[in-house]
C-alpha cells in the first residue's frame, strides 16, 4: 500500500499541502467518496491574506503579512492555532487548516478546521512589538473570527499572552468582553485549567494506549522527544512523572542524551533560566538529528513539520512514533515507516489533546461555569482513549495504517454531516 509517489523531489515531498492532499486522496479513494464531496473537502472554504503595519520600538513602521485559512464549517465553528514564524506560507496554512478539520472529527468534537499565521521572527521582536503586531493582525481578521465562526488558539511561538491580547482586541471592538473568541487564554480571563499541558497529556495517553495495544512495558520504555516547547516539555514532564524514561531531548539548537533518563523538572527550570537546553549538566550533548535515529522504543516528534522524510525514515529505530507536532512525517516517509512495521500514532490523533481541551474551554466560557482540573483531565483522557480505539479498530477493519484510518474516519464523519445538511450549490 502506498500513499505517495516515491520519486518526487524533496521540495514536493516537504510541501505540507501536497502531504495532506496525498493522504486525503488515498483515504477518499478507499472510502469511495463521491466526486463532488471529494472536491469540496479537498478545498479550503476561505483564505484571507492581510498586509498590515506595525510600529517598531525604534520608531520605524514595518509591514507584516498574515493569513487565516478556514477549511470547513460543516460540523461547527472553525478552530485552529495561530503561529508566528519566518517561514509561514499559505500552503502550510491550508494544510494545517485541513488537518484541524480531520483532527476535530477524529476526536468527534463539534468544530471545523482553520489556521492562521504571521510571517515574522518573534525571537527578534520585543514584547511591545509582538503585542502591537498581534493586535493589528487581530483587527485585520476581525470579521473572520468569533465564538460562532472561527476560534483561534496558540501554536508555534504564540502562547496564552498572545491569546489574551487577541481576546482583548476583539473585545475592545465588540465593546464587551468576549472570552470565547479564543482558547488557550490565562485561567484568570476565561482559560481552562489543564489547557496548557493538554497537548502533552494527550501525547502521553497515546503512548499509554500504544503500550497496551502492543503489550509493551512502561518501565522498560526509552523515550526520545524532539522539541522542548509547549508540547514536548509537557509530554516529557508528565511521562517522566508516570514512569517513562526520557533518554533524549532534541531541541532547535542541539540535543541532550542520558541512557539513565533525563530529569525533566530540572531541565524545564534550566531552560526557563537560560532560554536554551544547551549546557544542561544532567545529560550529554548530542546533535539533534542523531537523536531522531537513536535507539529507543518511543520517538515523539513534537517540534515542527517534515522532520521524518525519505532522507532519514529508514534509519529510525523506534518501535513506535507518536506525532506530537503537526505534519512531522512526509507521505513518502509514511510508506518507509510502514515497511519497517513501525507503529505510528498520527498527528491528527496524537496531538488532539490540545483542541479537545480548547473545546472544553469554549464550552466553559459560553456557560460562564468553570471546571476543576481533574474533570478536564478525566474527560480529555476518555475522549483520547476512545478515539485511539476507534482509529486502531478502523485500521484493522480496513487493512490500512493508522494515519489513513484516522483520515478515513474523519472524512467519513464530515462527509456524513454534509450529506445530512445537503450541499448549498
Ligand atoms: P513551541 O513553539 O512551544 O515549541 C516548539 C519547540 O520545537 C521549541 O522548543 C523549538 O526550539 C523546537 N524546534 C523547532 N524547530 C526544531 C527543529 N527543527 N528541531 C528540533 N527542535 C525544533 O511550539 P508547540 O506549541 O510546542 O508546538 C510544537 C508542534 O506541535 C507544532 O507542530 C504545533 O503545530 C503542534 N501542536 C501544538 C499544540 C499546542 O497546544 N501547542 C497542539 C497541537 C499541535
Amino acid at each position: 500500500m502506498s500513499t505517495a509517489e516515491r520519486n518526487v523531489s524533496l521540495d514536493q515531498e516537504i510541501n505540507p499541502w501536497e502531504a495532506q492532499n496525498a493522504r486525503f486522496d488515498f483515504a477518499a479513494r478507499k472510502l469511495n467518496l463521491e466526486e463532488g464531496l471529494w472536491k469540496l473537502l479537498r478545498t479550503p472554504s476561505r483564505e484571507l491574506i492581510v498586509h498590515f503595519p506595525v510600529s517598531m520600538d525604534d520608531g520605524r513602521i514595518e509591514m507584516f503579512t498574515g493569513y487565516r485559512v478556514q477549511h470547513s464549517i460543516a460540523r461547527g465553528p472553525c478552530k485552529g492555532g495561530i503561529r508566528y514564524a519566518p517561514d509561514v506560507t499559505l500552503d502550510e496554512m491550508r494544510a494545517l487548516a485541513s488537518w484541524m478539520t480531520w483532527k476535530c472529527a477524529v476526536v468527534n468534537i463539534p468544530f471545523g478546521g482553520a489556521k492562521g499565521g504571521v510571517i515574522c521572527d518573534p525571537h527578534a521582536m520585543s514584547k511591545g512589538e509582538l503585542e502591537r503586531m498581534t493586535r493589528r493582525y487581530t483587527s485585520e481578521i476581525i470579521e473572520f473570527i468569533g465564538p460562532e465562526t472561527d476560534v483561534p488558539a496558540p501554536d508555534m511561538n504564540t502562547n496564552e499572552q498572545t491569546m489574551a491580547w487577541i481576546m482583548d482586541t476583539y473585545s475592545m471592538h465588540a465593546r464587551r468582553t468576549v472570552t470565547s473568541v479564543v482558547t488557550g487564554k490565562p485561567v484568570n480571563i476565561g482559560g481552562s485549567r489543564g489547557r496548557i499541558e493538554a497537548t502533552g497529556r494527550g501525547v502521553m495517553v497515546a503512548c499509554d494506549e500504544c503500550l497496551r495495544h502492543l503489550t509493551l512495558d512502561r518501565d522498560s520504555c526509552r523515550v526520545v522527544i524532539q522539541g522542548f516547547g509547549n508540547v514536548g516539555s509537557n509530554a516529557a514532564r508528565l511521562m517522566m512523572e508516570a514512569g517513562y524514561k526520557i533518554v533524549g531531548i532534541a531541541d532547535k539548537e542541539g540535543g541532550l542524551a542520558n541512557p539513565h533518563g533525563i530529569d525533566i523538572h530540572q531541565l524545564i527550570g534550566y531552560k526557563d533560566r537560560n532560554q536554551s537546553i544547551l549546557g544542561f549538566r544532567g545529560a550529554e550533548a548530542v546533535p539533534s538529528d542523531e537523536l531522531l535515529v537513536s535507539e529507543c522504543e518511543i520517538l515523539i516528534p513534537a517540534a515542527t513539520e517534515n522532520v521524518i522524510t525519505s532522507r532519514n525514515a529508514d534509519k529510525i529505530k523506534a518501535r513506535v512514533v507518536v506525532e506530537g507536532a503537526n505534519g512531522p512525517t512526509t507521505a513518502v516517509a509514511d510508506d518507509i515507516l510502514a515497511e519497517k512495521r513501525i507503529f505510528v500514532v498520527p498527528d491528527i490523533l496524537a496531538n488532539a489533546g490540545g483542541v479537545t481541551a480548547s473545546y472544553f474551554e469554549w464550552v466553559q466560557d459560553r456557560q460562564g461555569y468553570f471546571w476543576k482540573e481533574s474533570q478536564v483531565n478525566e474527560q480529555l483522557e476518555t475522549i483520547l482513549r476512545d478515539s485511539f480505539d476507534d482509529v486502531v479498530r478502523y485500521a484493522e477493519a480496513h487493512n490500512v495504517n493508522n494515519r489513513i484510518a484516522a483520515y478515513m474516519l474523519a472524512i467519513d464523519r464530515v462527509a456524513f454531516t454534509i450529506r445530512q445538511r445537503g450541499i448549498y450549490a
